[in-house]
């Protein structure tokens, strides 16, 4: 049995599960020696009845009519309707068995059976062949029970179904790590225990770069399990739960791991999936379990990552059904966390990437009322992170962590975590000794838009039409005041994608109508060189449309930014409603937004159209330098169109993002183009 993995017991010589073990352990084993020996007892007892039963000889239909014509048999007995037993009369004995001792003239075991087909042929069988006899023999109807095989018709399955079901049991519980492998323990929780004398918690706030608010919050936390008469002092409650929510890859179980590591209490730690089980009552059983582990070792902290599996709000999705045993789970942590008193020390910390989905129950004063806000790092965060990541690695010296943080607006703790191994992979395939500054530029462009395919073949036709979409690219969003000056432009295909574009974000808090109308512009703007240039236009502009779509909707449903619709939201923060199935608004609205998303994507198309006809000598040699050397960098536009006039060149542009850079608003700035599908074949 490999059931020894995630058992808690194991760091714990005193847990007061642990002695019941071996006992229970035992027990079972003798039992399953009972069942075996039953199991065979029965098996012979049948086959000795069975030898019993049938110890006289068979005979056919012949000898049977010979039998009784020549009056040598004293009676038939039909037993249950399906054997015939003869005995013979005196005269048959003397004939076919002279030494055999009777009783009254006859033996006292039948002599021959017959097997009969059908009752009726039989019948009519023994009266034809005694016709005209005078004393006839008749048949007598005897029913006579075989208990043995009746029990063990019923008993063997019984029995087979009794192993089968054991084993499934054992193997799922040892399979999932369930405690000591045993159908018993399949409701004990699963919760992994760290605490001060086990060795694998050495995670510590050090570890944890930037997330400086969420920090002070957490340290709360472990301030409230060191100190408690601190705040107990003054009546201050502790409070229960504390919910980190971010995006994934921000850091969240890092930040809860830390507690472990500075609090120095019990930290029980767990995924919300592992209270999910096919067996209905076995979640809410290990929350029970849980709950009473950590009560036990108070203070201390239970982690529960990836709550929403169980947290999801109850009753929503009415059509999958089979929700109930989750739906017991989440009520019986709730009744949980409201059952032990305030200051009992112990504090469940709480990991999601989706707080609007989970259950407002959850939310409410005296559960979760505490929520820390885990987001995506700024530049002076993703800096922090890739110190932390570097401690480890041979650098050049012309590593520049500032730089690179300025590289990777958008990325999160974990992306830059991999940046970081990433560029050590590749300096290692290429045989270098230190990792450099290209490395990491590469690794970047790698995470951003996968693994160069140097060897795809494009023919020069096909490269002229992407050089020529990515310049309108590049060029409208150079000539436009609001939209994100350019960083990089590749042809080389990447991944799923044939060009690329990097842009810097401009990292605003609120975007006005007019700054969104420039990005579309700039979007659009491959497309519109594809027109421009060769009069027609391909399927290369596929994820740029549908990026434009979504934001020419949510400009009119969401932001209110169009004059026909007014200022109206149809956005819904809840996530109560369910639009998926019901709009919000009229078929006549449905009507208006249409044709408004439409009539904008139109006129920033047009705009894009007549921004690069008017330059189309700058567009064309931009494109031809891309298809020389496949880069462009934003050196080469202002060498080509002269420096941005509004003053935000790109050296501006970059401190002023140092200065304002907020988090929630970086994303990604990668326009990629799909891949045109037949000709890739
Ligand atoms: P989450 O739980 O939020 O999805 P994790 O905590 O599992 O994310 O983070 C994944 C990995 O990313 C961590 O193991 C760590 O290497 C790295 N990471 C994320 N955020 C940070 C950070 N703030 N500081 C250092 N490393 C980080
Ligand atoms: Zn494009």
């Amino acid at each position: 049995m490999s059931d020894n993995k995630n058992n808690m017991g194991d760091q714990q010589p005193n847990n007061p599960m642990q002695p019941n073990r071996n006992p229970k352990g035992k027990r079972r084993f003798n039992l399953m020696w009972l069942y075996a020996i039953l199991f065979i007892v029965l098996i012979g007892l049948q086959f000795f009845g069975k030898e019993n039963a049938v110890t006289q000889e068979d005979i056919d239909q012949g000898r049977l009519v010979e039998l009784l014509q020549s009056q040598e048999v004293s009676k038939i007995e039909l037993i249950n309707k399906e054997d015939a037993e003869i005995y013979l009369n005196e005269r048959g004995l003397q004939k076919n068995f002279p030494e055999a001792q009777t009783v009254n003239g006859t033996t006292v075991r039948p002599n021959y059976t017959y097997r009969i087909g059908s009752l009726d042929r039989f019948e009519e069988l023994v009266e034809k062949s005694q016709e005209g006899i005078e004393n006839p023999v008749y048949i007598s109807n005897v029913r006579r029970n075989n208990w043995m095989s009746d029990i063990l018709s019923w008993i063997v399955p019984l029995l087979l179904l009794i192993v089968f079901w054991m084993v499934i049991m054992r193997s799922m519980g040892s399979g999932l790590g369930g405690g000591a492998g045993s159908i018993f323990n399949i409701g004990k929780s699963r919760a992994q225990l760290y605490d001060k004398n086990s060795s694998n918690v050495n995670v510590t706030f050090k570890d944890v770069a930037g997330l400086e608010e969420a920090k002070v919050e957490i340290m709360e936390v472990v301030d409230f399990l060191k100190n408690p008469e601190k705040y107990t002092k003054l009546g201050g409650k502790i409070p229960k739960g504390v919910l980190l929510v971010g995006p994934p890859g921000t850091g969240k179980t890092l930040l809860a791991k830390s507690v472990a590591g500075e609090a120095n209490v019990p930290f029980f730690s767990l995924s919300g999936s592992d209270f999910v089980e096919m067996f209905v009552g076995v979640g809410a059983s290990r929350v029970r379990d849980l709950f009473n582990n950590a009560k036990a070792k108070a203070p201390c902290i239970i982690f529960i990552d990836e709550i929403d599996a169980i947290g999801r709000a109850r009753g929503k999705s009415a059509f999958t059904g089979g929700n109930d045993e989750r739906e017991s789970t989440l009520n019986q942590l709730l009744t949980e966390m409201d059952g032990f008193g305030t200051n009992s020390g112990v504090i469940v910390l709480a990991a999601t990437n989706r707080a609007d989905i989970l259950d407002k129950a959850l939310l409410r004063a005296g559960r979760f009322d505490r929520q820390i806000y885990v987001e995506l790092p700024d530049i002076v965060g993703r800096k922090e992170i890739f110190e932390v990541h570097m401690r480890g690695l041979k650098l050049a010296a012309d590593v520049d962590k500032e730089f690179l943080a300025k590289q990777t607006p958008g990325f999160s703790g974990a992306d830059i975590a991999n940046v970081c191994n990433e560029a050590a992979l590749m300096a290692a395939r290429k045989g270098k000794e230190e990792i450099d500054k290209q490395d990491f530029l590469d690794a970047v462009d790698r995470i951003i838009g996968g693994l160069e395919k140097k060897n795809k073949i494009i023919s020069l036709e096909e490269k002229k039409v992407i050089a020529f979409h990515e310049a309108g690219h590049a060029t409208t969003s150079w000539l436009l005041q609001y939209a994100h000056p350019l960083v990089k432009v590749t042809i080389v295909p990447r991944g799923n994608s044939l060009g690329a574009a990097w842009y810097l974000p401009e990292e605003r808090q609120i975007t006005t109508k007019e700054q969104m109308y420039h990005e579309m512009i700039a979007t659009l703007g491959g497309r519109a060189a594809e027109q421009v240039v060769f009069g027609q236009i391909s399927t290369g502009a596929l994820s740029d449309l549908e990026k434009v779509t979504k934001q020419a909707f949510a400009m009119v449903t969401y932001y209110g930014l169009d004059d026909e619709i007014g200022n109206l939201s149809y956005y819904d923060s809840t996530g109560q409603q369910d639009y998926s199935l019901t709009k919000p608004y009229s078929e006549k609205t449905a009507e208006t937004i249409d044709k408004q998303v439409s009539k904008i994507i139109e006129k920033a198309y047009q705009e894009a159209v007549s921004i690069l006809t008017d330059h189309r000598d700058g567009l064309s040699q931009l494109a031809n330098k891309l298809i020389e050397e496949e880069v462009i960098f934003g050196e080469d536009l202002e060498r080509i169109f002269g420096k941005r006039p509004w003053g935000n060149s790109e050296d501006e542009k970059l401190k002023n993002a140092a200065l304002k850079e907020t988090e929630n608003q970086a994303q990604k700035q990668l326009e990629t183009e799909t891949q045109n599908e037949p000709q890739n074949a």
